[in-house]
């Protein structure tokens, strides 16, 4: 018998009105149904935004320092839970285990990053043109969050929206993404054990269009913080931007590792093969295009192929697994589609491009992928596939390199694998990318630097970070005028 799991509203566990629900499995073994969900509505949601805004009152007038000492606790529950709740999303959406703990990990870190910003929150104190005149900026919370998110970090993106919504005194409303909700779940257990009041965290379990769209567009919800595809982000920045609501956005990538030919192709290698295929290259970050100088591009590609082979596709609960499966059949639809798209339009597949099969027919496996030949005008160079596909593209040079990277429509991940140090602060400067590493793969981000993308990876928005306190607050300068008379700034008084 499948668990039953319910919405979390007003610090009580709910089943939906009319009592639908739907299932959530194992993209490995489809026989196995980790739980059956509620399937929420415009009803389910407007009771969540309710609760939460009543408990914004309370939540927000709570001492930061009080906010931040909650948010350490969930951290502490976290680690100790660390393993358990690893497996379980590792169940639900199919990285492996050493991933999903990662995942959790990003969670913990997170936890204590936004504990300590209740001792802070930062403003500033800013001179004023007069003298008896004090100003300073601080922040305000803005009310309820709607926090949209995908199953890819099941736990680590809930909690890089919500400790900084939360600790900066917004309380939330999560809709959690139908492939992963029992993470969510988890969670909000967990806020629950660490003491937080009734209504400052709410889950509501259901599909984008009908439980993610009320979320949207409900008037009490002040602000939109979304990671997912960029259709719906599209979608939902058109709602937000007619109701002149804020909005975070954190959408596509198709992220490049160049590889110069001065290059540690050894170390380039393990790059690529982890930005490639970690998380079964289910990430924004992951890598998606090898952009290879053409003096190595041969040997580079031989070592790639060699080692994609060998790498061991099965469940993530496996420890000896390496690579998981897609995280249901739709994905695994869209990938195999690409992968004909590649062939179609002339590049070379030179591994993979196939579901697995044997004993991994049964679930969403597809192998790992290699294209070369691929060239800036083919659709698997432009497009996000999001799964395990690589593509090879050479270049001659340095500036070929950059121009061929910089030619996407998004910009959020990129690396270069180089030894000539000028060349890699040149890279920094001129890859318009969010994130840049220098012999590193496109993956790894950690939650103290600020997270997202350029162009139509995002909106102009940052998460995590010291930054990502932006996305949840609204500043307010505040002037203090102790001279006892009335002093014009702006006009022309000034008598120094
Ligand atoms: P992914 O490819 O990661 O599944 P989606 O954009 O489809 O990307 O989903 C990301 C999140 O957005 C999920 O929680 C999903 O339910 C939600 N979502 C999908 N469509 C909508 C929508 N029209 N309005 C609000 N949320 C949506």
């Amino acid at each position: 018998m499948a668990d039953t799991y319910k919405n979390f509203i007003n610090g009580e566990w709910s089943a939906t009105a009319s009592g639908g629900t739907f299932e959530n499995r194992n993209p490995a073994d489809p026989t196995d149904v980790i739980g059956v969900f509620p399937e929420s509505g415009e009803e389910e949601i407007n009771e969540a935004v309710k609760a939460a805004r009543s408990a914004f009152q309370g939540w927000s007038h709570t001492p930061p320092p009080h906010r931040g000492e909650i948010i350490r606790k969930v951290g502490d529950i976290l680690a100790a839970r660390k393993d358990e709740l690893a497996r379980l999303a590792t169940r639900e959406m199919g990285k492996i285990v050493a991933e999903t703990g990662g995942d959790v990990q990003e969670g913990i870190d997170c936890a204590y990053l936004f504990a300590g910003e209740g001792r802070r929150l930062f403003g500033e104190t800013i001179p004023c043109e007069f003298a008896n005149k004090f100003g300073m900026s601080i922040r305000r919370p803005i009310g309820v969050a709607g926090l949209i998110t995908p199953w890819n970090f099941p736990m680590a993106i809930p909690t890089w929206k919500g400790f900084p919504a939360l600790v900066a005194g917004n309380t939330l409303v999560l809709k959690a993404a139908e492939d992963s909700p029992a993470t969510a779940v988890k969670l909000m257990e967990i806020f629950e054990e660490a003491g937080m009041p009734p209504g400052v965290v709410n889950l509501v379990h259901g599909h984008g269009p009908t439980a993610g769209a009320p979320l949207v567009k409900h008037p009490d919800v002040g602000v939109v913080s979304f990671t997912g595809s960029s259709e719906t982000g599209r979608l939902i920045a058109r709602e937000c931007g007619g109701m002149l609501k804020r909005l975070s956005l954190e959408m596509g990538g198709k992220n490049a590792q160049i590889v110069m030919d001065d290059a540690d192709l050894d170390l380039a290698l393990e790059g690529a093969l982890w930005g490639a295929f970690g998380t079964t290259g289910q990430r924004c970050t992951a890598t998606s295009r090898l952009i290879v100088h053409k003096k190595i591009a041969g040997q580079l590609t031989d070592m790639l192929v060699e080692r994609a082979k060998k790498l061991r596709v099965g469940n993530g609960l496996d420890d000896s697994t390496e690579m998981g499966p897609l995280v249901n059949e739709k994905q695994l639809g869209r990938v195999a589609g690409y992968c004909k798209i590649g062939v179609e339009e002339g590049a070379e597949l030179i591994l993979g491009g196939e579901r697995g099969s044997g004993k991994l027919a049964k679930g969403a496996f597809f192998m790992p992928t290699v294209f070369r030949g691929v060239t800036r005008n083919m659709r698997i160079f432009q497009e996000e596939i999001f799964g395990p596909v690589v593509s090879i593209t050479e270049i001659g040079d340095f500036d070929e390199a950059i121009e061929t990277l910089n030619d996407s429509a998004y910009g959020l991940s990129s690396s270069i694998y180089t030894r000539d140090v000028n060349r890699a602060f040149k890279a920094v400067e001129d890859i318009d990318a969010g994130i840049t590493y220098i012999n590193g793969p496109t993956i790894g981000a950690e939650v103290q630097f600020p997270f997202g993308g350029n162009k139509n990876t995002g909106n102009g928005h940052r998460e995590v970070g010291t930054v990502g306190l932006d996305v949840f607050t609204e500043w307010k300068a505040v002037y203090v005028d102790y001279s006892g008379k009335l002093q014009r700034a702006q006009i022309d008084t000034f008598e120094g």
